[in-house]
């Protein structure tokens, strides 16, 4: 047998050993991966709901921040609908430490998005960011995995800039106002200078109203000359409830 047979023989017996000892399933539908697939299995990943909505300019979720000059457009890559297997999936993420699903989604978003020049004028990626009180409890930031993804396969620098003031309680169960006032002045920008000009791309994991878009939009333009925003999420709601 050749080298790379041996290489080969001994890689398959490995990843064997790897699924007895530790046996991986889909985070979607709950079925047996193989070796190949990570965290999502095939049929899950191609069944994703996609929107498209990087092709739709004026797509429902740009409808959100129409008055919104610093936003120069928004898409979500896939539907959230609620009670689903997806959105199940995103809030294993995001209370059940997984936080490697996110990251992998991240990829997903990457692979769907960089062959459509979405992202091909954009300088940065900045997380949504958590306060660090949360931060520290739950042990990671969801939109930060999500990013690590998304340069993964795009190559577009993270940065840091944003940060949240204040802890902000949970958006669910709120009205459009009070979800406005739970986010208003709770972000922050970190060394200004370093994005004045820039085209920064504000990720987040879910949109419904875009309330905390809209926040940490307004708090780059407060504090950033020319700075342009396009927003992205993983996943939108249809209406904004
Ligand atoms: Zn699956």
């Amino acid at each position: 047998m050749r080298l790379s047979g041996v290489v080969a023989f001994l890689r398959s017996i490995s990843l064997g050993f790897v699924e007895i000892v530790s046996p991986r399933y889909c985070m979607v539908c709950g079925g047996h991966l193989s070796a190949a697939e990570n965290m999502i299995c095939g049929l899950c990943r191609a069944e994703l709901p996609s929107t498209h909505y990087h092709r739709q300019p004026g797509n429902p979720m740009e409808l959100r921040f129409k008055g919104y000059p610093t936003v120069e457009r928004a898409t979500a890559v896939f539907r959230y609908a609620r009670s689903t297997p997806f959105a199940r999936a995103i809030h294993d993420f995001k209370y059940n430490r997984y936080p490697s699903l996110a990251v992998e989604l991240g990829r997903e978003m990457g692979r769907r998005l960089l062959t459509t020049g979405y992202l091909s004028d954009i300088d940065i990626i900045l997380p949504v960011p958590v306060h660090f009180i949360k931060r520290l409890h739950r042990g990671y930031n969801q939109s930060e995995c999500l990013a690590r993804g998304l340069a993964d396969v795009t190559g577009i620098f993270i940065g840091h800039h944003l940060y949240a003031r204040r802890p902000h309680r949970t958006q669910t169960g709120r009205t459009l106002e009070e979800r406005r006032m739970n986010t208003e002045n709770v972000f922050a920008v970190k060394r200004p200078e370093e994005l004045i000009g820039k085209r920064v791309l504000i990720l987040d994991d879910v949109c419904t109203t875009g309330s905390t878009f809209i926040a940490c939009a307004d708090a780059l333009k407060k504090d950033v000359p020319g700075v342009k925003c396009v927003l992205l999420a993983l996943a939108a709601t249809e209406d904004q409830a």
